[in-house]
């Protein structure tokens, strides 16, 4: 079972040649990065196809972005079956970014996670509390009501495609971490939540990644959490060094 990941998310940035550059580090050390995580980059979607052909099939490959539909008349959507027909293996649901400025409501984030499944594209689903829900101690309701509505018709078999981000909106692109306590019981209470959702075997083979101001300084304190099985990483991402010393935090090897 391995659990350990580190997931980039480049958000809108890096034009096709930068990308390419980026893979191009990344492969080329590829075979010393430590063996036990997986590796996984979500460039911008018009890459998606051409930097998977540039790749060893150690990168897997997250598209930002997912319809909430099967194909049809639906101008600027791309659906979960073309991802995977395009080598895709995971699509990132939920992200708040996505949630806040783009209208993905709990209601679209389940149908995404439907569409996905059903097409076997895996999916990154994304959950977090805002400040003044964190400021309220309310944060573990918040959460428990985002994967419930984001999971429901969901079984067990189908959790094996599923690895879910924890990324308190309050520290994402902020240069504000959650302490490694903080990102500590949040990630035992969500795995305790699969438990009783699902079962514990699901539970335990389930990963939990962190997201929220995630780098090379404060990755390993952050991983070191028992629950906590790597990070979804976006700033830091951007730049393959940063990116590659995460990767190693993660390393159950250290
Ligand atoms: C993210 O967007 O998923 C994220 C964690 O961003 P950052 O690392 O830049 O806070």
């Amino acid at each position: 079972m391995m659990r350990n990941i580190v997931a980039g998310n480049w958000k809108s940035n890096k034009s096709i040649n930068d990308a390419r550059e980026w893979i191009g580090v990344m492969e080329r050390d590829m075979d010393s990065l430590p063996d036990d995580v997986k590796v996984m980059i979500a460039p911008p979607a018009p890459y998606l196809a051409l930097l998977v052909n540039l790749s060893s099939s150690r990168l897997l490959y997250v598209s930002q972005q997912v319809s909430a539909t099967q194909s049809g008349p639906f101008t600027g959507e791309f659906t979960a079956e073309m991802l995977v027909s395009c080598g895709v293996d995971y699509a990132l649901i939920g992200h708040s970014e996505r949630r806040a400025s783009y209208g993905e409501t709990e209601e679209i984030v389940c149908k995404k996670v439907r569409c996905s499944l059903d097409a076997g594209l895996g999916v990154i689903l994304c959950c977090g509390e805002n400040l003044e829900t964190r400021d309220n101690g309310e944060q573990e309701k918040v959460i428990r009501g985002q994967l419930l509505s984001a999971l429901e018709g969901v079984n067990a078999l189908e959790m094996e495609d599923v690895i879910i981000a924890y990324e308190p909106i309050w520290a994402i692109g902020t240069g504000r971490t959650a302490t490694a306590e903080q990102a500590a019981l949040m990630h035992k209470f969500i795995r305790e939540w699969i438990a009783m959702r699902f079962d514990s075997e699901t539970a335990l083979k389930t990963s939990i990644l962190y997201g929220g101001s995630c780098k090379p300084s404060n990755a390993a304190a952050i991983f070191a959490g028992e629950d906590v099985d790597g990070g979804l990483i976006g700033g830091a991402s951007l730049n393959p060094e940063d990116f590659k010393s995460i990767i190693r935090a993660a390393s159950s090897e250290l």
